[in-house]
């Protein structure tokens, strides 16, 4: 068995260094580039959202490099997601790749639906053996989160910039040969020391922006343009919403103990919307409720067509909570030019709402 998986962010490191440690042979497809998405797009319905026509690039790359059983995320949510898998597996077919589809719950078995499904990957490996391999992935998320949360604030002041973003890629690199816990560590400790100590404008108290919406363009930088790495060269300090070890840990470890994290957020939406609609629509209006008060403003992603973001971009300009969103709409047609135009009238905007306030 030959095991590839579409990429999110960083999310193939954890999965590697769990599957190395199982002894499973893993396929990893290229990051996403322009080759990914042409692919994408080519076989792809016109109207699906881009985390569709990525993955199904990624899919198609990694059954090229010879992987015979696929994982994807699924669901039995109210959004397509949940039979993107199906789909995607007869676009394959259809291609001529001799490909199984295993489908990977995240919103029904949890955290026991993952156990029985690495179990099964792993030819029966024994429970000793999946737990620690499991753990270890775990810790190299954590690992890449925390130093991400450090180039977040860096990046919005350091003098020269794209400094932090080139420790950054080196770091991620290192985690990602990381062997064992202490050269883990060591990795993670140094990164942030060598982050932090980073030349950097005293003066500056930077615009602080919150990334919100769909969980594919939030963690892709590809599909997003890196809308972060440009906030912070307009010296923004960006606070996305979502990090995957938090998302992991919440998602199939404490919603299988019975505890929803989500409720506060919901909770936060109530007065606006009062169910679920699917994907991260209600929790994109929650958001905003909630962090109000304490950014500038937000940057709402949401991939074109993506019903349940649709839901929560027309509800967000009415809520009485009040601070500048700014939604920006991912697909293949998206271009940098004019996503930097609109983050700089964001910016501008942002600003004078801040120099009013004080004058006020
Ligand atoms: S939430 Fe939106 S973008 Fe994500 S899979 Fe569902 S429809 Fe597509």
């Amino acid at each position: 068995m030959r095991i590839g998986m579409p990429h999110m962010g960083n999310i193939f490191i954890p999965f590697k260094a769990m599957f190395q440690r199982l002894g499973v042979d893993y396929i990893m497809p290229p990051v996403n580039n322009q080759r990914t998405l042409s692919l994408g797009v080519k076989h792809s319905p016109e109207g699906l959202c881009i985390p569709f026509k990525l993955t199904l690039g990624n899919l198609i790359e990694a059954a090229e490099l010879g992987a015979d059983t696929l994982l994807m995320i699924g669901g039995y949510g109210i959004c397509r997601l949940g039979y993107y898998a199906k789909v995607q597996e007869q676009i394959l077919h259809d291609l001529g790749y001799d490909v199984e589809m295993i489908q990977l719950g995240v919103s029904e078995r949890k955290f026991f639906g993952l156990l029985k499904m690495i179990k099964r990957l792993s030819n029966n490996a024994p429970w000793t053996k999946i737990v620690p391999a499991i753990r270890f992935g775990l810790a190299k998320s954590n690992a890449l989160d925390r130093i991400e949360r450090v180039v977040q604030k860096v990046r919005a002041v350091e003098q020269v910039k794209g400094t932090a973003n080139r420790l950054l890629a080196k770091a991620v690199k290192a985690i990602d040969q990381a062997d064992d816990y202490n050269t883990l560590n060591k990795v993670r400790m140094d990164y942030i020391d060598q982050i932090n100590q980073i030349n950097k404008d005293g003066q500056t108290q930077p615009l602080i922006v919150g990334i919100t919406g769909e969980i594919y363009v939030l963690l892709e930088p590809f599909s997003n343009l890196d809308v972060e790495s440009e906030l912070g060269k307009l010296g923004v300090e960006t606070r996305r919403t979502l990090f995957l070890s938090e998302w992991t840990k919440f998602s199939f470890f404490l919603n299988s103990l019975g505890l929803n994290e989500k409720a506060r957020i919901h909770k936060a939406a109530l007065p606006y919307l009062k169910r679920d609609v699917g994907g991260d629509g209600w929790e994109s209006v929650g958001e905003k409720v909630l962090y109000a008060k304490e950014y500038d403003g937000l940057i709402h992603l949401a991939p074109f067509t993506c019903m349940p973001e649709i839901i929560a971009q027309n509800i967000m300009p009415a809520t009485k909570e009040n601070i500048p969103v700014l939604t920006i709409l991912c697909d293949e047609q998206m271009a940098k030019p004019g996503m930097l135009t609109r983050l700089e009238a964001f910016v501008d905007l942002m600003e004078w709402k801040r120099r009013a306030q004080k004058n006020h």
